[in-house]
């Protein structure tokens, strides 16, 4: 048997006392833990130290010669993958409900860390310690809002398992990351999805109540590369509402101030990171980071269509528009949006390249954001990489 050095504890908080980051705090619930010890270390928006987690996690952090390391982070493979069978109900295919599934299958780990809702609304979400695949697959589809996933993290260490998965956005991964050596474990597993614009729930109602025309019957929804909202509703129906005709003016302070405030969209840390912008439209976008992440892909291989990344078009010019037209909040007429989306879906970026597109659209939002509101955190808390992506742009002041 091995033995565990006590870590230090201290007092969780309580539950809508105020947290250490305050304002910025995403809500990843370490401090739901006592392993808010470690918060002023482990929370991603009082310390940002995603080059030094990367060394540890990955072996090296992102090399800043290449181009592809500033936007998709360390990685030794990536590609466009679909399930032959999609999982009915995941967010797109299931490749994550899937691969932690076999995870427990197969024994390779005892519990899963992931996200179900409340009895009461299918988008609160409820963290919980999954060892079962029906726990898992009752965690599936986005539940698009802050999440406290590391709530769950005292129950891991009194559980007493020693290999666990985690499924989390990249303000969780840092946290975890960096508490990672005191929980106990013999393997830890990260699998990650990139995350950007996340509200609060309330902060969703505003959202779905200013842009879809039966916000109560939404049960999915995604901004999806072709420059549109998808709403999926209870009927299985879809509407569409470009992204052009977003009512900004009203949406400009929907966003939680710490997603205003993130330069980790593609979860730098996770060991294995699905989502989709990087792949064509049905597809899902996979990044592996590490030889974890590789031994995770390789557990759903065979339940995969897989094809090679690419890239098409040139994002710059979209770019650089969108940066004063998001700031003051202009909303376009929507056949004015509407003939906009058509004309940016013909003839606009794709691939890689749509990747490209929303990181430096958020990253030059963001940037700005945090220049006006927080100055005194700005060379510390945007990384590297993340400045040389904005400096790109031509900013306002
Ligand atoms: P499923 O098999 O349906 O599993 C979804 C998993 O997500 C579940 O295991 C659940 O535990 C976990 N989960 C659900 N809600 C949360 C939450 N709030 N926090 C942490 N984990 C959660 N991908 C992109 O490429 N570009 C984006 O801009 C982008 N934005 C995203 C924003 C948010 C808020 C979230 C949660 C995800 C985002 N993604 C984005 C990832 C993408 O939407 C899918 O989650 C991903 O491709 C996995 O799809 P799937 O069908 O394999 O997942
Ligand atoms: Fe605590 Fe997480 Fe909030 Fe930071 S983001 S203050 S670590 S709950």
């Amino acid at each position: 048997m091995t033995s565990v050095a006590p870590h230090k504890k201290a007092k969780a908080l309580k539950p809508n006392s105020r947290r250490p980051a305050k304002e910025l705090c995403s809500e990843c619930g370490l401090c739901d833990t006592y392993y808010i010890h470690y918060v002023k270390e482990a929370c991603a928006f009082l310390n940002q130290q995603i080059a030094e987690l990367e060394a540890e996690a990955h072996g090296r952090s992102r090399n800043l010669d290449s181009q592809d390391d500033w936007y998709f982070g360390v990685h030794q493979d990536m590609m466009a993958a679909r399930k032959k069978q999609p999982i009915e109900g995941a967010q797109w295919t299931g490749i994550v409900s899937t691969i932690a599934c076999e995870m427990l299958n197969r024994g390779i780990v005892e519990g899963v860390v992931c996200i179900q809702n409340t009895k009461e609304d299918r988008f609160q979400p409820k963290p919980v310690l999954a060892k079962t695949p029906e726990e898992v697959l009752a965690a599936k589809v986005n539940k698009p809002t802050l999440s406290p996933n590391l709530s769950v993290l005292e129950e891991i260490e009194k559980s007493g398992m020693k290999r666990l998965l985690v499924i989390g956005v990249g303000c969780q991964i840092q946290a975890l990351r960096t508490v990672e050596k005191e929980l106990g474990l013999e393997k830890l597993f990260v699998l990650g999805t990139p995350c950007v614009d996340n509200v609060t729930r309330a902060g969703l109602q505003k959202f779905l109540d200013t842009t879809s025309k039966s916000p109560n019957t939404v049960v999915h929804y995604e901004f999806m590369q072709d420059f549109k909202v998808h709403f999926k509703h209870e009927d299985g129906s879809i509407e569409k509402v470009p992204f052009f005709g977003l009512k900004t003016n009203q949406l400009k302070d929907v966003f939680a101030p710490s997603c205003m405030s993130c330069f980790d969209y593609v979860n730098s840390l996770a060991d294995l990171v699905v989502g989709y912008m990087g792949a064509p439209f049905g597809w899902q976008w996979i990044v592996v980071r590490n030889e974890k992440g590789q031994e995770m892909l390789e557990l759903v291989r065979e339940q995969l269509d897989t094809q090679p990344v690419m890239s098409k078009g040139d994002r710059k010019q979209a770019v650089q528009q969108s940066i004063p037209a998001y700031d003051k909040g202009v909303t376009l007429p929507m056949w004015a949006a509407k003939l906009m989306g058509v004309v940016i879906e013909k003839i606009g970026p794709k691939g890689l390249e749509y990747a490209r597109f929303s990181i430096d659209s958020h990253f030059t939002r963001n940037y700005l954001y945090v220049k006006r509101n927080y100055r005194e955190k700005l060379e510390s808390h945007v990384p590297e990489f993340a400045k040389r992506i904005v400096g790109q742009y031509k900013l306002p002041e």
